[in-house]
């Protein structure tokens, strides 16, 4: 049995059980490559037996099944399940905040535990909550046999840096919208910020001084308005593509009013005498490159570089120091304040 640690998923909280022997000492199969999967608290279980041997988790009996199950859908006789394998295994939380895990199929043999309950409880269903500033593990096994297991470690971050306000959140004083941390529908501060729309008029001057000419092509976009720009991707690329490079309503930056997007906002503008000049001089003016090369895993967005985010100018410098400190050029925002960006 091994027990995969690698897949990172950042889009899902998901696991999946390993069904047969044949699975032994490979990656966990997908969906595709199992001949029966279904899905259960936000994840898969997969086998990839035959279906004549095949024992539902859900207590439903298939024919010709070789194995019993019982009223509480624990396979008995020859055992399954060969390993639980998790998404992620790390996961930055808030106090207060629930990692959640929706539960959509019952009778799921598993057991979960905390090492911490005073750092982090979790439910029967792997719902991860937040109680106080720490690390702890939390550990999933299967109630069939309790040797296979999987593990996350769960940061807790102090909340004193983290204030909801209206159902907006401040981490460290600084607005957070990403895919972790929503807006209300009803947040809508009518246009860019008027300290966003002075720092960018002070960018754009400057940027014309060097012979740079920037300008604005998308600032504030209303719940409204991304709820249809989102759909319009949706019906042309699907779901999945969709959210790689536009916000669902209420998670897009654009809502805070501190976001534009310069000049022409798709890959030509990469490399162009523009982008390189945003990403050298953005900082001065209180602005970062919100969705930098390689980090997708971590914002939950391809590189963007014509999409700048206003934080103010201490925060611009404080976050590039740390970035000096880290040596990583390319530090997003969501690794400064220690958070995640990920459709829960
Ligand atoms: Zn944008």
């Amino acid at each position: 049995m091994k027990i995969s640690t690698s897949r990172v998923i950042a889009a899902a909280a998901a696991f999946a059980f390993v069904a047969g022997a044949a699975s032994c000492g490979k990656d966990v199969p997908n969906a595709e490559q199992s001949s029966q999967s279904y899905t259960i608290a936000g994840g898969e279980v997969t086998s990839t037996q035959p279906a004549s041997e095949e024992t539902t988790s859900s207590g439903e009996e298939t024919e010709d099944t070789t194995s019993t199950t019982t009223a509480s859908g624990v396979v008995v006789g020859e055992p399954r399940v060969s390993g639980i394998t998790l998404s992620y295994t790390s996961a930055d939380i808030l106090v207060g905040q629930t990692l959640t895990y929706p539960l959509v199929s019952e009778n799921i043999p598993e057991v979960w535990t905390s090492s911490d309950e005073e750092i982090a409880t979790v439910d029967s269903v792997g719902n991860i909550t937040g109680k106080s500033e720490g690390t702890c593990t939390i550990r999933v096994v299967s109630a069939d046999d309790s040797k296979l297991g999987a593990e996350v470690k769960v940061n807790v971050k102090k909340g004193s840096g983290v204030e909801v306000n209206n159902g907006v959140t401040y981490i460290d004083g600084i607005l957070v919208a990403n895919k972790s941390y929503s807006l209300p529908e009803s947040y809508n501060p009518g246009g860019l910020t008027p300290d966003t729309y002075a720092a960018f008029q002070e960018l754009v001057q400057a940027a014309a001084n060097d012979g740079i000419s920037i300008y604005l092509s998308s600032g504030f976009r209303s719940y409204e308005l991304q709820s249809q720009i989102y759909n319009n991707y949706v019906s042309t690329y699907g779901k999945e593509t969709a959210d790689t490079f536009s916000a669902r309503p209420g998670y897009s930056e654009h809502q805070t009013g501190m976001a534009i997007d310069v000049n022409i906002v798709d890959d030509s503008f990469i490399g162009t005498p523009e982008a390189i000049w945003i990403e050298a001089h953005c900082e001065e003016f209180g602005f970062i490159l919100r969705y930098p090369y390689g980090k997708q895993e971590v914002t939950g967005y391809k590189y963007e570089p014509w999409h700048i985010r206003y934080i103010g100018k201490e925060n611009a410098k404080a976050l590039r120091a740390e970035a000096d400190k880290r040596d990583d050029v390319n530090l997003t925002l969501e690794e400064y304040l220690g958070i995640d960006s990920y459709y829960h």
